[in-house]
């Protein structure tokens, strides 16, 4: 990998930290908004790790483990071991970021984290879009500053938020491989990533089955994107809840990237020990669900809390109306039909039908390497 790395305005300077911006979606009111760009570069060469945050407008805690992860000015960052370069960016959202709002204005609802480049396919039309779907502003961003990801980018850690009071992991998602002949390329891909979660050191949630993992767009998040279009290890890590900021997990999550670099042969020494997070003790490997869901409309109260472990048939919820008498036989109790964990509990008390009341890690044997399916 090239030592000369350029993002934006920033350039990389070998023993500095250097600052600049990316040209983001031009306003009709003049200039654009532009995404912020940090670069570490060690004075040895090594490979490039990119850490991006706050894509989501309303979760803090992605940039706030880049300014940590920095210190002050960068006094804090650890420069003189590194080798290779960090490209930190704050936010992806600076839209989001100053509304707090989720989705940027501009993009009209539309989840900016489903909006990187789709996957090159050696048998199929690359193109992310149609004569129906020309790209908006921000996917034209988006595609820019994934070329540079690609251009200088060995891995990436794409930084959120989940629901109030959520357990802080990182999801592990599904890597597809394009017929028999790509099924080594991909298994390696998929070794190498689970090497770099093992090193971040969170605990490990695997992303939708396979089938709902593309009907949801989830290849276009970012960390998606850099797996499956850049086929570079990749991922997402959920930091707690989001419009806060939680302290221990995000210096957690500091410790955590420190030990990726070190994994990655960017740092010297030996991992160092995470703080404390809260970690449920399950023998399984598990995946996300959003489950149970409410029959009808009513109001919602939760049963188990975040960090429970939970059984097939235990009530998780009672759903009653709006005087608190129960819904429903059984008196108006919700079970689950899995064995796991929670992750949270979804916000508020009110719930419409087939709202889901919990966000569960649940039991998954499932194989994460999995071939495009036909008609994708
Ligand atoms: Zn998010």
């Amino acid at each position: 990998m090239s030592h000369s790395v350029h993002v934006g305005t920033a350039t990389a300077v070998p023993g500095q930290i250097t600052y600049g911006v990316f040209e983001g979606v031009p306003l009709p009111t003049g200039g654009t908004d532009p995404i912020p760009v940090i670069i570490a570069q060690g004075k040895k060469e090594g490979p490039t790790l990119w850490i991006t945050g706050s894509i989501h407008g309303n979760e803090y805690s992605g940039m706030a483990v880049i300014h940590r992860l920095l210190g002050p000015g960068g006094v804090d960052f650890p420069l003189a071991g590194l080798a290779g370069t960090v490209i930190m960016v704050p936010t992806l959202n600076p839209a989001g970021l100053r509304t707090e709002a989720r989705s940027p204005y501009y993009s009209h609802g539309s989840d900016p984290n489903r909006l990187f480049p789709a996957p090159r396919r050696a048998n199929k039309n690359s193109s992310t879009t149609t004569e129906d779907s020309v790209p908006t502003p921000l996917e034209r961003v988006y595609e820019r500053l994934f070329e540079r990801i690609e251009a200088h980018g060995d891995f990436l850690i794409d930084l959120h938020n989940a629901v109030i009071g959520s357990l802080a992991f990182a999801f592990r998602d599904p890597i597809y491989y394009d017929g028999p002949e790509d099924r080594a390329a991909a298994q390696k891909l998929q070794a190498q990533n689970d090497q770099m979660l093992a090193a971040f050191g969170f605990p490990i949630i695997n992303e939708f089955p396979s089938a709902e993992y593309l009907k949801k767009n989830l290849h276009r998040s970012v960390s998606g994107a850099v797996l499956h279009r850049a086929r570079r290890p990749a991922f997402t890590v959920e930091l707690g809840g989001y419009l806060h900021v939680d302290t221990r997990v995000r210096d957690a999550a500091v410790t955590g990237l420190r030990n990726v670099m070190r994994w990655a042969g960017m740092l010297p020494g030996e991992p160092e020990a995470l703080p404390d997070i809260p970690r449920p003790r399950v023998n399984f490997p598990v995946r996300r669900l959003m489950h149970p869901r409410v029959p009808t409309s009513g109001i919602v109260t939760h049963l188990v809390d975040t960090g429970d472990t939970i059984r097939t048939g235990q009530a998780v919820a009672r759903l009653t109306d709006i005087c608190g008498r129960p819904i429903g036989p059984d008196g108006g109790l919700l079970r689950t039909e899995f064995d796991g964990y929670v992750v949270g509990r979804m916000q508020g008390m009110v719930y419409y039908e087939n709202d889901p009341v919990l966000w569960l890690a649940v039991r998954d044997d499932s194989d994460l390497l999995v071939p495009y399916p036909d008609d994708y």
